[in-house]
Order: structure tokens, then C-alpha cells, then sequence
């Protein structure tokens, strides 16, 4: 069975399409800046080159045409009609509460995903929006959604919710919902296969840091606690956005700097964090390139970076109970030994003992702690569009 996988944000969207078979990616891709001056598709089939083609696409119909004519196309193509692709699993950020697992899209789902716009008013329009124009050029494929705030769902109250009168959560919806979902979900069943024992037997806090970036803690593969809340924006210091705040912060701000609430919201969200503190760049790579230097402000914000992401992981530990791993994924989680290394440090007391010449190393799985310590330290490299791909899979072999 083959199937493609969109995940479609504002202005760009990337795809993967897989034979499920053996799960082998035949193609995968991007499209950016779509609707915007220089837009183009970034392709590779198989272990080939890239290659890129410019176009215009002014909107996403027009770029998810594009791919489609990739796909088939006799030279860069992987099908030869486009039934060939049975199924298009779409990741979606957000559900609510209404899903806890993926769901078959039909008319009852997409209203629900609408109903959950003003959750996610930068996220939801744009897979929305590629669900629809799929849906349009692949009418004969199953579509199935799977969603960010999925694998959060199995948070308890007293994890979930904010010290707010009952009442809110119950008119607005306003709660901790966590994002991630799937990246947490891959790492955490990886996690537990590294360590040779069930899903359902372990403990573990994975760390995903990449752009955006959140904690989870895992007890028996079920998240029950996570450090993004109602929105993306809280939990870590993250590339461009604050992480925990003092809510009194936010009113002040607004009076001082006399900014409404949309300008604060921008600002907290692509002003902030590591950038803010740097002053150099929301890359990873150049502020630690900088730091290296000798650049203060870098420093600073690697050292305050650092210091939240292991004040997570200590809390988390007392969440749990006890831990069997620390899990590092994504940009900097798989490509930063630095930053496991400075997140690691201090967590002796609770029996993390990380290799030094093991943790040389970038993008592989491997288990990163010295031999005899009491919890495991393991670099696994997120693989989302996978569980996307084995979730479309299994709702098209069940209906
Ligand atoms: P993601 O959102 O998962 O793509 O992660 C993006 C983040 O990972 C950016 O801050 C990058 O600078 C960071 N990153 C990617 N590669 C490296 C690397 N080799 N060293 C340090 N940071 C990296």
C-alpha cells in the first residue's frame, strides 16, 4: 500500500509518500513560500538528488498540484496514477479534546477541526486547507487525520488543567493540551524498544528540541504531562517564543510598550527566547557559533536554554516517580551534544550518567549513557511523518 503524507502550514507544506510494505520512503519534498514571490519544491525520490523546481503557486491548490504532477511525472514521478496512493494521512495540530487517537475524515470530522480554529487560529486554517485541496485531487484516496494534542489526551485533570476558576475550562475550553504529540508518541515506543522492555513497562521523559520545543514525561506510553500548554507557546525558551512567563508579565507589557493583544502575542511568539536573549539569531547553530566566540548574550541564552529544559526534566522525574530514559530528538535534541550534554550535567543525583565520547555524535540512535547508569540517556532521531504514515494505514485496513 502506498501512502502520502501532507503536512501543510501557511506558506509551505512537505510530503513524504511510502511503500508500506517495508515502510521505505519512495519520495519526499517540499513546497515554500507558497502565495508569496520565489516560490518552489524542493523533491527527492528515494536516496536521489534533490531537485528543485520554481513556479509560481499562489495558493496551496496550486502547489499541492504541482506535487501530485511530481509524483507522476515519468522522470521524478513514483506512481503512475495517482490511484495507485491509496490513503493521505494529514498531520493536524490540533483536535481539542474531541480526538485522543487519528480519525478517517468525513464531514463530522472536518467540522469539528473548524470548531477548533480559534485553539489554533495560525495552525488549523492551513491543514484545513490541504485536507480540502486533496481532497479535491485525490478523491479516490482515503484521507485520515492525525493530530498534534492526540497523545496528550492522556493527561490527568490535575496535569491538564490551569489554576482558573472550573468554569472556564468548561465555557472556553482553556487547559493544557500539549503539541508534539506524535514526535513524543514515535520516540517513546523507540525508547522502550532500545531498552528491550514493553511500552507499557516504562518510564521516560522525552525531550523534543528543535524550533519549537517541549518535555513530556511518559509513564507506560501513556503522556501524562507535557510542558507546552493550551497553546505552543508555553513551557521552554524556545527559537523565537518566551516559554513560562509570569502571566502579570503580559498586562505590563502591554501597558508599558502599548502593545494590543495581537501585537503580544507576535512578540511572545517570534520575539523572544533564544533570540531575545541572544540578540544574534533563533538558530541554534549560529548563537552557538557566536557563544563560541565569546559573545555574552549568547552564552546567556544557551546557559538559560540549558537550565530550563533540565528544570523540566528534574520535574518530570518527580512526576513519574522514577525514570528509565531520557529521550533527546529533533534539531537540537539530535544534532547538539552540547545541548545534551549541559542538559545532562547536575542530573547525577538521580542516577543520569551520560558518556562523554558516546554523546560525540549527531542524528543516530544510540544509547548515550555510561554502562552502569541507573537512567538511560538515548539519542533517537523523531520520525512523525512515520506514525503518520502506520496510523493512515491501519485506520484504511480497518474500514
Ligand atoms: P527543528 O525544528 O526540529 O527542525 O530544529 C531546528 C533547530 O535545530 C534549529 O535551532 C537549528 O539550529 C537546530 N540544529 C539543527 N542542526 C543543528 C546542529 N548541527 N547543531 C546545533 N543545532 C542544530
Amino acid at each position: 500500500m502506498k501512502i502520502l503524507v501532507i503536512n501543510c502550514g501557511s506558506s509551505s507544506l512537505k510530503y513524504q509518500v511510502f511503500d508500506m510494505s517495508d515502510e521505505s520512503v519512495l519520495a519526499k519534498g517540499l513546497v515554500e513560500k507558497i502565495g508569496l514571490p520565489g516560490s518552489f519544491l524542493k523533491h527527492r525520490r528515494g536516496d536521489e538528488d534533490n531537485i528543485i523546481v520554481e513556479r509560481n503557486m499562489p495558493n496551496h491548490e496550486v502547489a499541492i498540484g504541482l506535487v501530485i504532477g511530481t509524483l507522476l511525472d515519468e522522470k521524478q514521478g513514483v506512481v503512475k496514477s495517482m490511484d495507485e496512493i491509496l490513503a493521505v494521512g494529514h498531520r493536524v495540530v490540533h483536535a481539542g479534546e474531541r480526538y485522543a487517537s487519528s480519525v478517517l475524515i468525513n464531514d463530522d470530522v472536518m467540522q469539528a477541526l473548524r470548531q477548533c480554529i480559534e485553539l489554533a487560529p495560525l495552525h488549523n486554517p492551513p491543514n484545513i486547507m490541504g485536507i480540502e485541496v486533496c481532497e479535491k485531487l485525490m478523491p479516490n484516496a482515503k484521507h485520515v487525520a492525525v493530530f498534534d494534542t492526540a497523545f496528550h489526551q492522556t493527561m490527568p485533570q490535575t496535569a491538564y488543567l490551569y489554576a482558573l476558576p472550573l468554569e472556564l475550562y468548561k465555557k472556553h475550553g482553556i487547559r493544557r493540551y500539549g503539541f508534539h504529540g506524535t514526535s513524543h508518541r514515535y520516540v517513546s515506543e523507540r525508547a522502550a524498544h532500545m531498552l528491550g522492555r514493553a511500552v507499557s513497562e516504562v518510564k521516560v521523559i522525552t525531550c523534543h528540541l528543535g524550533n519549537g520545543a517541549s518535555v513530556a514525561a511518559i509513564d507506560g506510553g501513556k503522556s501524562i504531562d507535557t510542558s507546552m500548554g493550551f497553546t505552543p507557546l508555553e513551557g521552554l525558551m524556545m527559537g523565537t517564543r518566551s516559554g513560562d512567563l509570569d502571566p502579570a508579565v503580559v498586562p505590563f507589557l502591554m501597558e508599558k510598550e502599548s502593545m494590543n493583544s495581537e501585537q503580544i502575542s507576535s512578540f511572545l511568539n517570534k520575539k523572544c527566547g533564544v533570540m531575545g536573549i541572544s540578540e544574534v539569531s533563533s538558530d541554534f547553530r549560529v548563537v552557538e557559533g557566536a557563544a563560541a566566540k565569546g559573545n555574552e548574550q549568547a552564552q546567556l541564552a544557551l546557559h538559560m536554554y540549558y537550565y530550563r529544559v533540565r528544570k523540566y526534566v528534574g520535574a518530570y522525574a518527580a512526576a513519574l516517580g522514577s525514570v528509565d530514559a531520557i529521550v533527546f530528538t529533533a534539531g537540537l535534541g539530535e544534532n547538539s551534544p552540547e545541548v545534551r550534554e549541559e542538559v545532562c550535567k547536575h542530573l547525577g543525583f538521580m542516577g543520569v550518567e551520560l558518556d562523554l565520547a558516546k554523546n560525540r555524535v549527531r542524528g543516530k540512535e544510540v544509547d548515550l549513557s555510561s554502562e552502569n547508569a541507573k537512567v538511560k540517556v538515548l539519542l533517537i532521531p523523531t520520525n512523525e511523518e512515520l506514525i503518520i504514515a502506520r496510523d493512515t494505514k491501519g485506520l484504511v485496513d480497518s474500514h
